[in-house]
């Protein structure tokens, strides 16, 4: 990657979109497009189609229809697995056009955006392309006049919902193994993350994926993102975002057809510092960066920091000098550590997130403000507040932004308290050289993935769920592929 490439791409008009259906590009039914404002100046970059329910319903039912006259399904594994590399091979070598373009829409700096969207999306595409004709079906353990299989079967057609943080790696998520089964899928991108998520789906087609198989609708969630809740049409909706989303998504399938819902929302995860940790520069550098990449706008981001009371001020002022050393600015520098903030909306949440901690006793050791620059773009100085009680909205509410909460703790116990004391359930860390704690820590922290002497970084290999309110169900890894396919008994008597 270099910096003529990555400026000469940024200098490049961006198209207007619409809705992808079937192959083509379909305007709005009512004619209606949405302003895609960037977030590095907060001016407007293009115009996508700000969809109807009766879009949704038609991209439903072009899904539907590729599914049901199985050209996806009914190709031989070998020749989906072909198209899906195919797929992987062009988004890799779009990979820089597909990083700026979602930079430029959702703020993310460049330097992390190339490798989690275009370059881990291609690495998702390829695992379960390669998986896809290894999974065999079963033979139950019957009396020996039955033969009992157990076939799995695509569930038809997907919805997928999409956030704006990293909308290629989770799209890539939910299309990998959703596509590697034979469904049907209709993706909604986030209102200010559409784009790189359009250009996917058209390399798809490009790659050989059939008409209907993946189809893109944009618009506001409450309208489409509904209509495909509220479908009869969609079998399996899967969702990565916010807890009153989700929620809201549970009501639309109780209210149509039952559709089952999987749901990956937010959390509050606990990094939790022991005195012995091995290496406490090293622990005080990975929590700034496991809070403050991407700016915070990341599901499992280390946003509470436990530090053992004998530690505490010393290793907080190292966070600090590590943080301070991140350089926060234009998402399209290959310089910079941290890049925008995603919209002004959640730019202005962050700081009423900072205003309640202050007033409920947080005390700010860095940042705590906007930037302001002359690009008038969305930038905010990574914050960190010492003094934040357990029981204090920030470390029970989630800000989904570069804001960093320290409690001190006092004993394992306390710690486990602690860490286990919000209704989330996502990830967290533990650092220390003990090695039965660092198991302890791993058993009774309640969450999907803990992290030990590390913070993030869990690879494809590994499924990544929450539990309590930060979801059901998992993304990545093989395991994620249960939630694309009904288990089909046959009873054969013989
Ligand atoms: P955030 O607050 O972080 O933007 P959301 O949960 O609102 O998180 O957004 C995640 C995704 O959910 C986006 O694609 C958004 O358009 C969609 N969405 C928002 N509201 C609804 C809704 N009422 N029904 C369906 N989808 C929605």
């Amino acid at each position: 990657m270099d910096q003529i490439k990555v400026d000469a791409l940024r200098a490049q008009p961006v198209p207007t979109y619409g809705h992808l259906i079937d192959v083509q590009f379909l305007p709005a039914s009512d004619g209606g497009t949405m302003d895609v404002l960037s977030p590095l100046d907060g001016q407007v970059l293009t115009q996508v189609a700000k969809g109807t329910v009766a879009d949704m319903k038609t991209a439903i039912a072009s899904a539907r229809a590729a599914f049901e006259d199985g050209r996806w399904a009914g190709q031989a594994p070998a020749a989906r697995k072909k198209v899906l590399h195919k797929w992987a091979d062009l988004i890799e070598a779009n990979a820089l056009e597909l990083a700026v373009l979602g930079v430029r829409d959702n703020g993310t700096d460049i330097s992390m955006a190339i490798n989690a969207e275009p370059g881990s999306t291609a690495g998702t595409i390829r695992y379960y392309a390669e998986a896809l004709d290894k999974l065999y079906g079963e033979i139950a353990t019957t009396p020996s006049d039955i033969l009992g299989m157990i076939h799995k079967e695509p569930v038809g057609v997907v919805g997928a919902i999409i956030p704006w943080n990293f909308p290629l790696m989770i799209g890539a998520w939910k299309l990998g193994p959703a596509l590697a089964m034979g469904n049907s899928v209709v993706l909604k991108p986030a209102e200010t993350a559409s784009l790189s998520l359009i250009r996917l789906a058209e390399l798809a087609h490009a790659a050989g994926l059939p008409p209907g198989v993946v189809n893109v609708v944009t618009g506001e969630g409450a309208v489409v993102g509904e209509a495909m809740g509220l479908s009869m049409d969609v079998d399996v909706l899967v969702f990565t975002g916010s807890g009153g989303t989700g929620r809201r998504l549970m009501e639309y399938s109780a209210r149509s057809n039952m559709k089952r819902v999987y749901l990956e929302l937010g959390g509050k995860s606990p990094n939790i510092v022991f005195a012995d940790a091995p290496d406490l520069d090293m622990a005080a550098k990975v929590a700034a960066a496991g809070i403050f990449r991407n700016a915070g706008q990341v599901c499992v981001a280390g946003s509470r920091l436990l530090v053992e009371a004998s530690i505490h001020d010393d290793f907080v002022a190292a966070v600090v000098k590590a943080t301070e050393a991140m350089r926060v600015g234009d998402p399209l520098s290959l310089d910079t550590h941290i890049g925008a903030i995603n919209s002004e909306n959640q730019l202005s949440q962050n700081l009423k997130f900072v205003e309640t901690a202050q007033a409920e006793g947080g005390a700010i050791v860095t940042g705590g403000s906007r930037i302001l620059q002359e690009t008038r773009g969305y930038f905010m100085a990574p914050t960190i507040l010492t003094g934040v009680t357990p029981d204090a909205t920030l470390s029970q509410k989630e800000v989904f932004g570069p804001v960093l909460g320290v409690t001190p703790f006092e004993s394992d116990d306390d710690a486990i308290r602690i860490a286990n004391s919000t209704v989330y359930g996502l990830a967290g860390a533990a650092w220390t050289s003990n090695l039965s704690r660092a198991h302890k820590m791993v058993r009774a922290v309640r969450t999907g993935v803990m992290h030990i002497n590390t913070y993030g970084g869990a690879d494809g290999t590994v499924p990544l769920g929450g539990v309590g309110q930060s979801g059901n169900g998992t993304d990545k890894s093989l395991h994620a592929i249960e939630k694309y396919v009904n288990l089909k008994t046959a009873w054969i008597k013989l």
